[in-house]
């Protein structure tokens, strides 16, 4: 709990951004704190040790999911891959479409990162609405993979976007 309130504590907050009416959280206000990095690595890596110990991948997304990809990879000893804004990655890959407040963007995940029945925990920093993590998951299940849970480090409990998700979610800090 004293790690947990440490990072919390140094998790900023910022109103009217990037939109009027918006409070951002942000996750790079702890990222300046070298206690707070490896707390956040800490309280990570022994959720997932103690929860999913047989996760054989871990997949971040676009962008600061990917800060957190190759630190839980090399901490737990498995591989790790990005899924990535269109057009990004190089070679055959699987696309899922998903609504934005205005429009839409394409999720893609390349077909060789994961294979068939491959234990997945998919992260990212935050939850809003959950429309990143449930195209997340989409891509995962379209290359046969297994997703044991999206873990992310914070969720924004207003929006309930963890009742949109098909899969076991944990945060760490909520709002
Ligand atoms: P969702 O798809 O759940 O609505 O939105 C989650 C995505 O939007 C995440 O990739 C996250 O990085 C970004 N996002 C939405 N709101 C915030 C926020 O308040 N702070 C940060 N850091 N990211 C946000």
């Amino acid at each position: 709990a004293d790690k947990l309130n440490y990072v919390k504590s140094k998790i900023g907050e910022y109103l009217d951004f990037p939109k009027k009416g918006i409070v951002f959280r942000d996750i790079f206000g702890a990222l300046t704190d070298g206690k707070a990095c490896v707390y956040l690595r800490d309280l990570l890596v022994e959720h997932i040790r103690t929860t999913h110990p047989d996760v054989e991948l871990i997949v971040g997304l676009d962008s600061r999911g990917f800060l957190f990809n190759l630190l839980l990879a090399t901490e737990l000893g498995v591989g790790c891959a990005p899924i990535r804004k269109k057009g990004k990655l190089a070679g055959d890959v699987v696309s899922v479409e998903y609504k934005l407040e205005y429009g839409s963007d394409t999720f893609e995940l390349q077909r060789t990162a994961i294979k068939p029945g491959q234990k997945v925990v998919i992260v990212d920093d935050l939850l809003a609405t959950g429309g990143s993590l449930l195209a997340a998951s989409a891509l995962v299940r379209k290359l046969d993979g297994v997703v044991l849970e999206s873990l992310v480090v914070i969720e924004l409990l207003g929006l309930d976007g963890r009742k949109r998700l098909d899969c076991e979610v944990h945060s760490l800090i909520q709002y």
